[in-house]
């Protein structure tokens, strides 16, 4: 494998894809690169300059929301955005080898897998395979976070009374940080500029990716964690 400079800065990469997502908010989507020419133009290559890391949810279809096509999202998703060797590996690959500028992590409100941690990290938790119990773990110290910030009563945490959506901020600013410490690769690109990782939660009412975490070189309005 022959290592590839990015082609675009981060900034450039964040501005043209987050462009998408404006698009499709307003039924504007202008469906581009998904025709003959484009499938034929790259069967012998690809060059995405953006890497999406996220959560497996049936609604989070990536080149939809982001209004893009063949060759322009280099994809990685699990349940609940668990970072994971793959997960890492494959980051990896986009960003050493196919040039990629930009690595978006992808939460979404009503996330399935972080009420799943939530009602793990009750008092009474749902019977689970070990499997799903295992992929889950990583989430729990967020849930735990949010749950005794407010809770000192018992360690248990209660569905109903927990912002799941906060805890899947909590997660997503903790997965983000997670890329980072997994990955030499990754954090040495962006020490040196070449690389930018975004942590958006998607609003699935409102179709919208909303910037919370970010680190390398964007300037990007982000909203306030919570
Ligand atoms: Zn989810």
């Amino acid at each position: 494998m022959t290592a590839v400079t990015p082609r675009v800065t981060p900034q450039q990469a964040w501005d043209a894809f987050i462009a998408g997502n404006e698009r499709f908010i307003g039924g504007i989507s202008s469906h581009p690169n998904q025709d003959v020419e484009r499938r034929t133009e790259l069967v012998n290559q690809q060059a995405p300059d953006v890497a999406l890391f996220g959560c497996s949810d049936s609604r989070l279809a990536a080149e939809i929301i982001f209004d893009c096509g063949l060759g322009d999202l280099f994809i990685a998703r699990n349940m609940g955005h668990v970072v994971a060797e793959s997960i890492t590996a494959s980051m990896e690959y986009a960003v050493s080898y196919l040039g990629t500028a930009l690595i978006v992590v992808l939460a979404h409100d009503s996330c399935g897998a972080v009420a799943a941690a939530i009602d793990q990290s009750g008092r009474a938790p749902s019977p689970v395979t070990q499997s799903v119990r295992n992929t889950l773990a990583p989430i729990l110290p967020s849930v735990q976070q949010l749950w005794h910030r407010d809770h000192r009563q018992t360690p248990y945490a209660e569905a109903g009374s927990i912002d799941a959506n906060a805890v899947g901020r909590l997660h997503l600013e903790a997965t983000v940080n997670e890329l980072l410490r997994n990955s030499r690769a990754i954090s040495d690109a962006v020490d040196r500029g070449a690389l930018g990782i975004v942590g958006c939660q998607y609003r699935l009412t409102e179709g919208r990716a909303v910037p919370y975490t970010a680190v390398g070189p964007l300037a990007i309005e982000l909203a306030p964690l919570g």
